[in-house]
Order: structure tokens, then sequence, then C-alpha cells
């Protein structure tokens, strides 16, 4: 059987960047990559400005700091100075305004005093040039690349962006991503489940997975286990970048999505994977209409656990990297918090806690009954990744962890 590393590899083969679109600077944008460098069109500082409220000076009229020195007039942020500071003379400016020519020096406020007749008295060490002013262009200068392509835009992007006089810039797209849950049995979550139904969690939790993972979820509701209703919402669901389907791709007799998968031309690239939960878990890909990247389609197991942990494992690194974002999943080994006897046939994620300590992060598997206990994830924040075979795994002892979540 397939080994999860290897599932992954094959997945991110056939996943390429999503073509990039020309979108507005709203925090709708907010952890989107850019697709293209940034040059500013401006010096910033566009002047010598002043970092201090206080008074522009000429260093040379202070020698030892102290000096009362005549006020010729005052620049607040937003006006421009008009007078030239001469011998003896002062400007009293504020953070942010131009420092006047002749000036080479402000003063902090604190460390003056205004006297009658438009005299202030300076008691400061002595001032070196350029002390508290902040050079035109010492920031960026008109041309500078101040962002490059690949960058995820945080709020200081978008401060940076917004200074260059940008509105709208060349970024990788959210994928969007048709969910189909499958299924006979399943019913919405709004209604009541007759005998032997259940309601469909997968699609809602799915939704929520897709859209953490930066995509667009769009719901395609729920496919009887019937050839012509699961082509015809497939056919939909191939209209995006990413189809997810939920169950239905076991070895059951009504397991019918590979079969109608491989009918609409998908190429199937995998399908069963060495791992627990979700070892039915299938992967293809088909080339559909204008788009040049080819749509992905994971086959999810339909056990919810499955669903959840194949989504981390191998969706969300397919859906980062659609984005321009390095796709992980990225472990980290960390210690068990308690001693945990464990067997099992294939690797097991298993449902686990991330627990501070004196000492670090350690982790505590979960009480969890199999692929359908899903309220057993309620409290999971992490996955523990165990090896196959009978362990007595000790407290202490380091496994691979995969965070997935608050
Ligand atoms: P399947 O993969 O279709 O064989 O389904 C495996 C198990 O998962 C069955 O017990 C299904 O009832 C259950 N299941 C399938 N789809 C969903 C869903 N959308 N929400 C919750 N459970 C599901
Ligand atoms: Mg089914």
């Amino acid at each position: 059987m397939l080994p999860v590393a290897e599932a992954q590899a094959i997945i991110l083969r056939h996943t390429a960047l999503l073509p990039a679109v020309r979108l507005p600077l709203t925090t709708t944008a907010l952890g989107l990559v850019l697709a293209e460098d940034v040059a500013s069109d401006l010096d910033m500082p566009p002047y010598d400005k002043s970092m201090m409220d206080g008074y522009a000076v000429r260093c040379a009229d202070l020698p030892t700091g102290q000096g009362g020195l005549q006020v010729i007039e005052e620049v607040t942020a937003g006006r421009t100075p008009t007078l030239e500071v001469g011998p003896g003379q002062a400007t009293r400016i504020m953070t942010g305004a131009p420092v006047p020519v002749g000036a080479d020096a402000v003063i902090p406020v604190e460390r003056t005093h205004l006297l009658d007749g438009g005299q202030v008295r300076i008691d400061d060490r002595p001032p070196t040039p350029g002390k508290n002013i902040l050079p035109q262009g010492r920031e960026m200068r008109r041309g500078d690349s101040v962002l490059s392509a690949g960058t995820r835009l945080g709020p200081a992007a978008f401060g940076i962006l917004a200074t260059v006089g940008r509105t709208e810039a060349l970024l990788q797209p959210r994928p969007g991503v048709a969910i189909l849950s499958t299924g006979d049995e399943v019913v919405e979550a709004g209604q009541t489940p007759g005998p032997g139904q259940i309601r469909n969690s997968n699609g809602p939790m799915l939704a929520a997975q897709v859209a953490r993972a930066g995509g667009e979820p769009r719901a395609l509701g729920i496919g009887r286990d019937r050839v012509e209703d699961l082509r015809r919402l497939i056919t939909e669901g191939l209209r995006e970048p990413v189809l997810i389907l939920s169950g239905g791709v076991s070895a059951g007799k009504l397991d019918l999505v590979p079969g109608v998968l491989q009918e609409l031309g998908v190429q199937a690239h995998f399908h069963k994977v060495e791992m627990k939960p979700g070892k039915p878990m299938f992967f293809g890909t088909v080339a559909t209409g204008p788009r040049p990247t080819a749509t992905l389609v994971f086959g999810l197991p339909g056990n919810p656990v499955s669903s959840l942990v194949c989504f981390e494992l191998f969706v969300r690194p397919a859906l980062r990297r659609l984005q321009g974002r390095e796709p992980g999943p990225r472990f980290v080994a960390l210690p068990l918090a308690e001693d945990f006897p464990y067997s099992t046939d294939r690797p097991t994620y298993y449902p686990a806690r991330l627990e501070p300590g004196s000492v670090g992060w350690s982790v505590r598997p979960l009480p969890w009954f199999g692929s359908a206990d899903l309220r057993a994830l309620a409290p999971a924040n992490a996955l523990v990744l165990f090896p196959a075979g009978e362990h007595q795994h000790r407290a202490g002892e380091r496994f691979p962890v995969l965070r997935t979540g608050g």
C-alpha cells in the first residue's frame, strides 16, 4: 500500500499555482500571496521629516546644548516651512512635519522653555546634525522594490502597499473548492434523520477546513448513491479547481464514486493509502474547461474522522500550494504526556491535545473510539503519529505531531 509521504508527493506533483488575478486590497485579500514585485512610486519620507515635537535648530548655534533662540515660525504636520532657519533662530515643529532649510537637528519640546518675546531656551545635550530627523528616502526611494512576489499579505504589507499608492495588486486567488457529500443514508443538518439515516457532518466540517486553508468552499449538497445523480453533481464540481467528495470511495456495494470519476475522464493517481484512519483515500486529476491547471479530485472516506485527517494530510497541502504557500504539513517531534500502550496495523494519526508544560510542549492522546468517533475531536488540537506494531509507548518518548487547530 502507498505510504502517506508518497501520496503527498504525488498530489504536489499535480498541483500548480493558480493563475494570478488582479484584486482590490480589501481585507478579503488578507493572507493571499503577492504574484508581482511592487516598487515604490515615491521617496519615503518624501522630505526630511521631524521625528519629534520640538524645535528645528542649527547645531552650530548650540555647541554646549544650551542657549536662547528666536522662534521664527511654527510648522505642523501637513504644512511646509516658509522661512529658512538662520543663525540664532529656531522653528517650532511637530512630529511628521518637514524640517525647514537651514536647520539640521530637532530638539524635543521637553528640553525647551518658551520665554516671552518669541524666545525659546534650549537645555539639552549638544545636538549632532541629523538628530531626530528622518532624512528623505531613508525608508524607501522611488523605484525601490518594497515587496516581492511570494510575499504573503499581512497587516504590514497592506500598509506598505497603501504607502506606495496601491489599491489593488496581482495576487494568487483563493481556490474555489466544490464539496460533495455522498450517501443514501445522509440527510442535511436541518433534517431529522429517519431510520438508518445520519446527518451530513462532513459537508460543514470540510467547508470549515477549506475556509481555514484559504479556499472558497462551494457546497454541492448531498449526492445519492446512484450513478446519474453522482454524474450530474460531479460534473458540476469539476468546474472548480478542486473537487472534494466525501464518502463512496470504499469497497462497499454502493461505493460508486471511483467508477463515475473514471467515466468522466478523471485519471486516478492513487486509491488507498497506508494509514489509519483514512485508508480508502482517492486522488485523481482531470483537465477541464479553459483553466490551464487540471482540476484536483479528492475522494475522502465517509467516516468523519477519516475525512478530517485526510483533509489535513492531503487536501490542505494542495490548497496551500495552489495559493503559492509552503504546502506542509509540518510535523514537529514532541514528547508524550503519559504512557500510552498502543497496537495498530498501519501508521495511525491519533487525535491529541498539545499541553504546555514547564519544559515545553507535550502531547496527550485523547480517548477515541475510531474513525466514526468525531466527538472525540472536539477538544483535539493535534494529531500524533504512532507507528504500526505493538508498542508500549512511554511518557517522554517523542512522536511526530501535527497541529490541527487552536
Ligand atoms: P462510505 O465512505 O461512504 O462508505 O461511508 C463510511 C461511513 O461514513 C458510513 O458510516 C457513512 O454513513 C459515514 N458517512 C458518509 N458520509 C458522511 C457524511 N457526509 N457525514 C457523516 N458521516 C458520513
Ligand atoms: Mg457511502
